[in-house]
């Protein structure tokens, strides 16, 4: 077994959303999905490297073949079988009942608000904020873990305490709140979807602070530790797992490197702060938008 632990198979782009800040754009009229055949061929591949499995999209619940590519993971003897997904279909108990039969371990469902109106009107979905609400419960009822993903853009930074409060009030396992990463979609509608890391920190750390005293594990993605005072120890970065993915057209061997050498940017002010060997920066398009002048370098160790 190779350093990494776990594969990110991208099975398809077809959608039942459309999320305003979707990282894959219009990748669902650019790239048929994989066939069944195609998935299972890297699904056995990836096994040679990996014991853990993240299967995603697009939005991989919408696969007719999905039990039967769960299964196949099942038999090769995936440790870890997550989907990441929208949560629109876990609303309904039978289909999640045939996938935890199949050997599906813990489901990534993804809440973007605290409120129909702010999850609906970023996934552009009337209803999916009932559906996915809904499909956390189904899943929680049927004692499967739940990993909910939130992506902060500028319409959802004010109420991140508040979904805070919504995903302890529905018992979820973990909540990982992500910064969001300007390309597809995102990239498309720059200025009115991506948030600046100065007003994001503070709610960002109200939040987590919410999860923490309810006993929530609870993490951030893609925010620099000088926005994270105090918090910095919950900055995802450092416990990810080494992850192979297998995109479009494209497989990245290791998601870490991959960020540290093209995701993500360091400032001329990095060099002097005290985080900066942990710190991987922010997504390289945020300073090439807004520059460096919010980053502080964190120079002693009380200044967070
Ligand atoms: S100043 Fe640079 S190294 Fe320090 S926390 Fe901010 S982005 Fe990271």
């Amino acid at each position: 077994m190779s350093k990494l632990r776990r594969i990110d198979v991208k099975a398809g782009f077809q959608c039942n959303n459309r999320c305003r800040f979707c990282v894959q754009g219009d990748k669902r009229s650019q790239f048929p999905d994989k066939t069944t055949v195609e998935v299972k061929a890297l699904l056995t591949a990836g096994r040679r490297d990996a014991d853990e499995l993240v299967l995603t999209g697009g939005e991989i619940t919408i696969r007719d073949d999905l039990p039967e590519l769960v299964r196949h993971a099942r038999d090769l003897g995936f440790r870890v079988i997550q989907l990441q997904t929208n949560g629109r279909m876990l609303s309904h108990r039978p289909f999640v009942e045939r996938l935890q039969a199949a050997g599906v371990t813990e489901f990534g469902p993804a809440i973007h608000g605290p409120t129909a109106a702010i999850h609906d009107e970023l996934t552009r979905s009337p209803g999916s904020f009932r559906q996915t609400v809904k499909g956390v419960r189904q899943v929680k009822r049927l004692g499967l873990p739940v990993i909910v993903n939130s992506v902060i853009v500028q319409a959802n930074v004010p109420h991140l305490p508040e979904l805070a409060r919504l995903l302890v009030a529905l018992e979820v396992d973990q909540f990982q709140l992500a910064f969001v990463h300007a390309l597809g979609s995102a990239a498309e509608s720059f200025a009115t979807i991506v948030p600046r890391l100065s007003e994001v920190g503070p709610q960002v750390t109200r939040a987590l602070a919410i999860g923490l005293r309810a006993g929530v594990r609870c993490m951030t993605e893609a925010i620099p530790l000088c926005f994270l005072p105090g918090m910095e120890e919950l900055a995802a970065e450092a416990i990810i797992p080494r992850t192979k993915i297998f995109d479009a057209d494209q497989v990245i061997d290791d998601y870490t490197e991959f960020r540290l050498q093209e995701g993500k940017a360091k400032g001329p002010m990095c060099p002097q702060c005290r985080y900066n060997a942990e710190c991987e920066g922010p997504w390289r398009e945020y300073p090439e938008h807004f520059g460096w002048d919010e980053f502080e370098p964190v120079t002693r160790r009380d200044d967070g």
